[in-house]
């Protein structure tokens, strides 16, 4: 058979998805790749060998499904997490993706809304729309902050299904007062997902949504390993919620939606947590390098609680990005006129994004 080659306006496509964009960060092998936030230091060489070992033995019993209700990963994130959880509350999936597409699954869908703050974590509007859901978004002030009263009434205009607030918010890396979460959480009759993806980069300190969950049957909180536990490729995300809420995730999810491999190398990797977590501080410094640095440069760095920064005063991020490129540096152009994103690497990965930038063009 010859190959195929109708294009994706011939096939009887959903409407709702005709026009929509994939994601696509670029995956090219540039020697600094700073643009998806990733963790870019790798396992210590001791956590790797008892991962492996968990592997190893998981693998033996491979001809059998694995644990459905990942029981021993669910309490592992418990103990992780503390605030009381235990693994009734746990649910997990293939990346925190996986999870808010589980939660978007069960209560967005066709004929529903999910709302959020723009701008925001890219895969909201995908997500959602793929569940057939409409997603609709707010708005923020000019520093990407908002405060309760505004959340609160957006909210009650829109009256959302579901509601996504990215805590630290992504590309922005702006902080959200727990004062918001309560307000908006008060303002709907929808779930409210408060995304932590990147909340082990925050200030020592600072308060968690988990302590919100008490009392809160539709509110839930996500977190993922992609970040400060340098383990993106395994593809690990989890989230915090009342048992009732993760029964409603049941409904949705595949069978044995996690593989045994993939429940083996957690388990162990949070086992080992406070050596996995070890680079966070050092990622912290590099961040806050980055943003002294681009303060002396003449850019607009926002405050970030994240593990990467935005900056503005970008006079064109397309031809920055290309030159930082054509230097060997990967960095984000999220679309926000006048900036680029840029993640905090190791101090020699920092120092040549910084370097790079500083040779090629003084801020606008
Ligand atoms: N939430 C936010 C805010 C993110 O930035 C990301 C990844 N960039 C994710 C969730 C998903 O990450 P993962 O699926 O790797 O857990």
């Amino acid at each position: 058979m010859g190959r195929v080659t109708a294009s994706l306006a011939d096939l009887p496509l959903r409407d709702d998805l005709r026009g929509l964009t994939p994601y696509g960060a670029p995956q090219v092998p540039l020697p600094v790749a700073l643009n998806v936030n990733e963790n870019s230091h790798p396992l210590p060489d001791e956590v790797a060998s008892d991962i492996l070992d968990d592997i190893a033995v998981a693998l033996r019993d491979v001809n059998r499904y694995p644990d459905r209700e990942f029981t021993a990963l669910r309490e592992g994130f418990a103990g992780y997490l503390g605030h009381g959880l235990d693994a009734s509350q746990i649910w997990a999936g293939n990346g925190s993706n996986e999870v808010l597409q589980h939660v978007l699954q069960a209560f967005a869908g066709p004929g529903r809304t999910a709302f959020g703050f723009a701008p925001t974590y890219s895969m909201y509007p995908l997500l959602a729309q793929g569940t057939g859901a409409r997603w609709a978004a707010g708005t923020r002030q000019s520093d990407y902050t908002l405060t309760a009263v505004d959340a609160a009434a957006q909210i009650r205009d829109a009256d959302p299904d579901v509601v996504m607030l990215c805590r630290p918010n992504n590309p922005t890396g702006t902080p959200l007062g727990i004062d918001v979460i309560e307000a908006v959480y008060e303002a709907t009759r929808g779930v409210v997902v408060v995304d932590e993806a990147y909340w082990e980069f925050a200030p020592r300190g600072a308060v968690s949504a988990l302590t919100l969950l008490e009392g809160r049957p539709r509110l839930a909180v996500s977190r993922t390993m992609s970040k400060a536990f340098a383990f993106a490729g395994a593809r690990v995300g989890y989230l915090a919620a009342d048992p009732a809420f993760i029964d409603a995730l049941r409904l949705v999810r595949l069978p044995y939606h996690l593989s045994a491999l993939t429940q083996a190398a957690a388990v162990a990797a949070l086992r080992n947590s406070s050596t996995m977590l070890a680079m966070v501080d050092d990622i912290v410094e590099q961040r806050d390098r980055i943003t002294a640095t681009l303060e002396a440069l003449g850019y607009q760095p926002h405050e970030s609680w994240s593990n990467f920064v935005l900056f503005g005063g970008v006079a064109d991020p397309k031809a920055t990005f290309q030159a930082l490129y054509d230097r060997g540096v990967l960095v984000r152009d999220v679309g926000i006129p006048n900036h680029l994103r840029v993640t905090a690497g190791t101090e020699s990965e920092t120092t040549a994004f910084l370097d790079a930038l500083a040779s090629i063009e003084s801020a606008s």
